[in-house]
């Protein structure tokens, strides 16, 4: 992971902040071209009431719209938690590249667990599982412990007795 890489990680976790901040849930990725152009962003949007609203996918059906598939093989998608298995599985369908996510499916996984969540209704299985030709890195230590730090907040809010006033500042 270079800088700019890391420059790229530490936006979609920001984008996962403002999901917070407005009532959806703490994720955020970013599409940037093969020559580094951020082309679109988008954040978790599944406080209306659809629980399909990921930004993976929404950026996955915002490539197959808009970009070639030359295009789509060389751009990377940062993302603060690694795609669960609906947004890998439309990553790789829509032949995009890269993924670089600042937390794992599995830290995610071991977080709840440790917070007493209810389990997920989707099993947390690593991108390459589901979509097995794509390139991942990550996860990306300084980057996951914000991500911790806004589940938490969200868990918290939610009414889990974890974490306190201001953990995510
Ligand atoms: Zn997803």
């Amino acid at each position: 992971m270079d800088e700019q890489d890391l420059k790229h990680l530490a936006a979609a976790v920001e984008l996962a902040r403002e999901g917070l901040e407005a009532g959806d849930e703490p994720f955020g990725s970013v599409l940037v071209t093969g020559d580094d152009e951020v082309l679109r962003q988008d954040r978790n949007r599944v406080a209306a009431g659809d629980n399909t609203r990921h930004p993976e996918l929404a950026l996955a059906q915002w490539a197959a719209n808009n970009m070639s598939g030359d295009a789509r093989a060389l751009a990377t998608v940062y993302t603060s938690g690694e795609h669960c298995p609906m947004c890998s599985a439309a990553h790789g369908w829509v032949g995009l590249g890269r993924i670089v996510y600042a937390s794992s499916s599995r830290q995610l996984s071991g977080w709840l667990a440790e917070w007493g969540a209810p389990p997920s209704p989707v099993r947390p299985l690593p991108v390459q599982e589901v979509a097995p030709r794509v390139a991942v890195e990550g996860p990306e230590p300084e980057l996951a412990e914000e991500v911790r730090k806004l589940q938490m907040e969200m868990w918290r809010r939610r009414g889990l007795p974890i974490g306190g006033p201001g953990t995510t500042t």
